[in-house]
Parts: structure tokens; sequence; C-alpha cells
């Protein structure tokens, strides 16, 4: 997708601080983070959103949740982290290429799971 800011950065188009790059997938730091480790897992291949996925990319899905784990030791979480996939309008998704947050830090993420 040529217009696409995620596929620009796992194409390295654009400019990201890279955590994890492999034929499948790219983890990279989110631009704005709301904790102090919060980075982005993301396929190469454009997927609009979590709706659009179905049982057929289950390999790819698990994947990209399996390496969160050793990523957010690595990145300064080693007592657990939050995962959030925001998913289309209700969810409230702004980047239209599918991506797993990854939240966390040496303390514990303050405030609720939502606000309310
Ligand atoms: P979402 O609301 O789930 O679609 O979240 C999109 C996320 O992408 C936000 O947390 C943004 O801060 C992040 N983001 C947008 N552009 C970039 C970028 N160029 N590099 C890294 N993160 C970005
Ligand atoms: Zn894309």
């Amino acid at each position: 997708m040529d217009n696409c800011i995620f596929c620009k950065i796992a194409r390295g188009e654009i400019p990201a601080r890279k955590i994890l790059e492999d034929d499948d997938m790219v983890a990279f730091s989110d631009i704005h983070p709301h904790a102090p480790v919060h980075f982005l897992i993301i396929p190469k291949r454009h997927i609009e959103s979590l709706a659009n996925c179905d049982e057929s990319d289950a390999a790819l899905l698990g994947r990209m949740l399996a390496v969160a784990p050793r990523l957010a030791r690595e990145q300064g979480s080693p007592d657990g982290f939050r995962t959030i996939i925001n998913t289309g309008r209700v969810g409230r998704q702004e980047v239209y290429h599918l991506h797993i947050h990854v939240l966390g830090g040496p303390e514990p993420i303050p405030g609720p799971m939502v606000g309310r």
C-alpha cells in the first residue's frame, strides 16, 4: 500500500526505532508513547485491521503475539505488560495497518484499562 505509514516503516522508507525485524513482521517504538515501554508489532504485509483477519492468519497473528514477552523484557518491562489491538471505528483504530500495542515499564501502568 503506497500511502500506508506502517507499510513505509516496514519497507524502511520512513525512520522508526525498530526493535525486531524478520521476513514477516516488524516491531518498533511508538512515536507518542503512553508508557515508559510502548512499542508496536506489525505484519510486513498490509492487513488493514484485525477485522480483516480469519483463521488463515492464525500463524502470523500467533507469531506476532508470541514475540511480545521477549521484546517487552528486552525493552524494560520484565514484570508484565499490556497488549492492545484497536480495531476499526468502534475500536478507535487510527492507523489502518494491523498493529499490536505493547505497553509496560518497570512499574505498573497507572489508571484503569479504559477510561469511564
Ligand atoms: P491506533 O490508534 O491503535 O491506530 O494507534 C496508532 C499508533 O501509531 C499511535 O499510538 C501512534 O502514536 C502510532 N504512530 C503513528 N505514526 C507513527 C510513526 N511514524 N512511528 C511510530 N508510531 C507511530
Ligand atoms: Zn500498510
